[in-house]
């Protein structure tokens, strides 16, 4: 495994010896939102393409959902259900175990979302997003329409169905991960180029602090954390790996250098220490010596 120069002591052995990019899917425009589904199953969206997507060893890729509505975002809720973010229905949408889709939120006091672009979920079936306006601004990555929000923020949708916004205003939330006690919520804006830490409390969201400052390399968009408490993320045509510090910015420890731009990320397979990785038209797997804190 390539690492940046300078990188950390602690960088080289998060991956096993031998460790390699493996190009599993390729020929997308914009590939986003991996998750997985099964022990060696991943579905990723091609936001572009209109359509989800799903590698499995036997298959290789094959078309999920067409048209998918741009989705982009994916988690995984704790019955095993793909939740996603979808810039063209402006909802948060759910598969059942039957592959039924279901419209879990649509708006927030009335006014439509932007384009919904995240997705985490909680251990208490809270269901958290992140709403920048990329699939009314890009026609290519949505459907258009009107903007009703007054602007861009961060939400939790409530197992009863109440949503409410966590964050004030932001200038693009996009790419969402709690620490792995589940007490500090990282967000990735993508138009300051930064990521901010932010205190989970019974309200929402409280005390938002620049953990990693913007750089010239790029900007982050998805992120994960794992259960050291560092935090991955794609930045630029890297996936680098932060030391969370608490209070303090973060650490940087080194970075995996791709062909192209990384959108996103996501820790599976059988003992969640595999990341998958979209990154423009490719879909790669990489395996790591960490172990992701949420599928
Ligand atoms: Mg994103």
């Amino acid at each position: 495994m390539a690492a940046a120069p300078g990188h950390e002591d602690e960088f080289l052995p998060l991956f096993p010896p031998g460790a390699a990019l493996d190009l599993l899917a390729d020929g997308g425009t914009w590939f986003e939102g991996p998750a997985w589904t099964g022990p060696e199953e991943i579905v990723w969206s091609d936001v572009v393409g209109n359509r989800l997507l799903v590698w499995t060893p036997e298959g290789g890729a094959a078309i999920a959902l067409e048209p998918s509505h741009h989705q982009n975002g994916h988690a995984v809720d704790g019955d095993g259900r793909l939740v996603a973010a979808s810039h063209g229905e402006r909802a948060v949408v759910r598969r059942d175990t039957t592959g039924h889709w279901e419209m879990l939120t649509d708006r927030c006091d009335g006014l439509r979302y932007n384009s919904p672009n995240d997705v985490v979920v909680r251990r208490d079936g809270s269901i958290w997003f992140t709403d920048p306006r990329y699939g009314i601004d890009k026609p290519e990555e949505g459907y258009g329409g009107t903007v009703e929000m007054p602007g861009c923020r961060v939400y939790r949708l409530d197992p009863s169905g109440a949503v409410s916004p966590v964050t004030p205003v932001m200038p693009a939330p996009n790419g969402l991960a709690f620490s792995a006690d589940e007490e500090i919520l990282y967000v990735a804006d993508s138009q300051v180029g930064q990521i901010l830490a932010l205190d989970v409390t019974d309200g929402g969201l409280e005390d938002a602090r620049e953990i990693v400052p913007p750089d010239d390399d790029g900007h982050p968009d998805g992120l994960r954390v794992d259960t050291d408490g560092r935090i991955w993320t794609s930045w630029g045509s890297q996936v680098r790996v932060y030391r969370a510090n608490g209070q303090e910015p973060a650490t940087l420890l080194g970075a995996v250098h791709l062909p192209e731009t990384v959108a996103n990320l996501a820790f599976g397979g059988p003992d969640r220490s595999t990341l998958a990785i979209t990154a423009t038209s490719g879909l790669y797997r990489v395996r790591t010596t960490a172990t992701g804190a949420t599928p």
